[in-house]
C-alpha cells in the first residue's frame, strides 16, 4: 500500500535566521487553515520540510496539492510516496509508484539525500541502488547523470523514506502575515486584483477597500469586486472586504469643484479614507494598482498629488509593468475572467472630459477647499460595510 504523502520545501524563509522560528509558523498556521477547508490531513513540519499526510479515505490529496500551490512562502510542492527506510522497500516503492514517469522519459537518474546518517548506505550507494532497480524494471528508459529528461529524488528522513519525481514549484514569496499588514484599493478593474496579489506574496496580510457609488455603479459591480476578492483568498488567506459608501463624495465634487480636477480630488478621498482604515487596523501601508502613464491620474504629478494626503508608504507593485504582462498574470492567478465582466467602477462614472495631467498641489487644495473634507471623510467612513470572503 503506497503511503501518499505532500512535502513542501520551503522558499526564501530559510534565509531569514532570526525570525525563522515566526516565519515558519505563519507559515504553518497558513498551511493549516488552508488544508482544514478542505479536509482531515496531518501537517507537520522538520528540518525546512513540511509533511502532509492524509488522515483517512475522505483526505482529497488532489486537492490539497493543488491548494498548496498557491500559498506563499513554498519553493517547490511534491506528490510522494513514503516507506520503511530499507533499501529493497524503497526500490520496490519507485519502481511501482513512479510508474508513469519512468514509462514515458527517455532518460532518467537518480539522486538520494539522507537527513538520517544511521541509514546503511551513503546517498551515492542509494542512488546507485535504486537507479538500477529502475534502470532493470524500465529497459525503455536509460540511466543518463548529465542531462536526464526525468530525476527521482529518494529522501530518507527521520520517520521513513520517501520517493518522487519532478517537483512542481511553489508560488514563492513569503508566508502571509509574516511582513505585516496592509489595505489595498480594490476596485473591479483588472490592475487592482493583480497588485493584491503582488503584495500579498511578499507576506503582508491585506484588507481590501472599495469604494462603491449606488446606484452610479450597480449592486452587481459590488458582487464582482467581492467575488474578486474571493479568487483572491486562494493566495491571500481570508479577508475582510471594507465597502465604502462614496456616492455623497462624489456629487460634492462634481457640484463644487472644477471638473478637470474631478479625478484628482476623488482620489485624494480615497487615501484619505484608506489611511483611516489602515489605522484602525494596524496597516502600514496602502496598495494600489496605478501603472505609470497609463491614464490622466497615472502621472507622477497626478500621483504626487494623490500621496500628498496620506503619511503612509503608497505601495504600487504594478508601477512599471506592461499592460501586457499585468494580463498575462491575471490570468494566471485566475481573476481575468471576473475582471473584464462589464460593469462600471465608480471612477468611470464621472471621469472629466479634460482631466489635469500635469496638476499643482497647489492648486488641487484650493479647489477642494470648496468642501467640507472632514465631515464627508467621517460620514463615509461610518458608512463601511464589512464583508468576509474566504474560510
Ligand atoms: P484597476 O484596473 O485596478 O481598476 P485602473 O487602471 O482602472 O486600475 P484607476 O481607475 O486609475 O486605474 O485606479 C487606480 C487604482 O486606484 C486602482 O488600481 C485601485 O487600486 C484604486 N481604485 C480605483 N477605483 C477604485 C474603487 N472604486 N475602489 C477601490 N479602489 C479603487
Ligand atoms: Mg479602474
Amino acid at each position: 500500500m503506497i503511503n501518499d504523502i505532500i512535502l513542501l520545501k520551503q522558499g526564501e524563509i530559510v534565509l531569514k535566521g532570526l525570525n525563522r522560528r515566526s516565519f515558519e509558523q505563519k507559515l504553518m498556521s497558513n498551511i493549516k487553515r488552508r488544508l482544514d477547508a478542505i479536509g482531515k490531513f496531518k501537517a507537520y513540519c522538520m528540518q525546512s520540510t513540511v509533511y502532509i499526510e492524509p488522515v483517512d479515505e475522505t483526505s482529497d490529496m488532489d486537492a490539497a496539492f493543488e491548494a498548496m500551490t498557491k500559498v506563499f512562502g513554498l519553493a517547490s510542492v511534491n506528490r510522494a510516496a513514503g516507506c520503511e527506510k530499507d533499501p529493497k522497500k524503497i526500490a520496490e516503492l519507485a519502481i511501482e509508484y513512479l510508474k508513469d514517469d519512468m514509462l514515458a522519459a527517455k532518460s532518467f537518474k537518480a539522486e538520494a539525500k539522507r537527513s538520517d546518517k544511521s541509514f546503511p548506505m551513503t546517498s551515492i550507494e542509494l542512488a546507485q541502488f535504486v537507479g538500477g532497480e529502475l534502470a532493470e524494471a524500465y529497459p525503455n528508459c536509460e540511466v543518463d547523470v548529465h542531462d536526464p529528461e526525468l530525476t527521482v529524488h529518494i529522501e530518507v528522513r527521520d520517520l521513513a523514506a520517501y520517493v518522487h519525481a519532478a517537483p512542481t514549484p511553489g508560488a514563492g514569496g513569503m508566508p502571509v502575515g509574516a511582513n505585516g499588514v496592509a489595505v489595498t484599493l480594490l476596485s473591479g478593474g483588472i490592475d487592482s486584483p493583480v497588485s493584491t496579489y503582488m503584495i500579498a506574496k511578499r507576506g503582508v496580510r491585506l484588507i481590501p477597500v472599495h469604494f462603491f457609488s449606488f446606484p452610479y455603479t450597480s449592486e452587481q459591480a459590488k458582487q464582482k469586486v467581492i467575488e474578486l476578492a474571493r479568487l483572491l483568498t486562494v493566495y491571500c488567506g481570508r479577508m475582510t472586504i471594507e465597502v465604502v459608501p462614496f456616492t455623497h463624495i462624489q456629487e460634492e465634487i462634481r457640484a463644487k469643484c472644477d471638473e478637470d480636477y474631478f479625478t484628482l480630488i476623488m482620489r485624494r478621498f480615497m487615501m484619505r479614507i484608506a489611511q483611516k482604515i489602515a489605522d484602525a487596523n494596524g496597516a502600514k501601508a496602502i496598495v494600489t494598482g496605478e501603472n505609470l502613464g497609463q491614464v490622466a491620474s497615472q502621472t507622477m504629478e497626478a500621483m504626487a498629488s494623490t500621496q500628498a494626503v496620506t503619511d503612509l508608504p503608497v505601495l504600487q507593485p504594478l508601477i512599471g509593468m506592461d499592460k501586457e504582462e499585468i494580463v498575462r498574470l491575471a490570468r494566471k492567478i485566475g481573476t481575468f475572467e471576473t475582471s473584464i465582466l462589464p460593469y462600471e467602477d465608480c471612477c468611470t462614472v464621472f471621469t472629466p472630459k479634460h482631466p489635469k495631467t500635469k496638476p499643482k498641489l497647489r492648486d488641487v487644495e484650493q479647489i477642494e477647499s470648496a468642501l467640507d473634507i472632514d465631515a464627508l471623510v467621517e460620514e463615509a467612513y461610518a458608512g463601511i460595510e464589512r464583508i468576509k470572503v474566504g474560510d
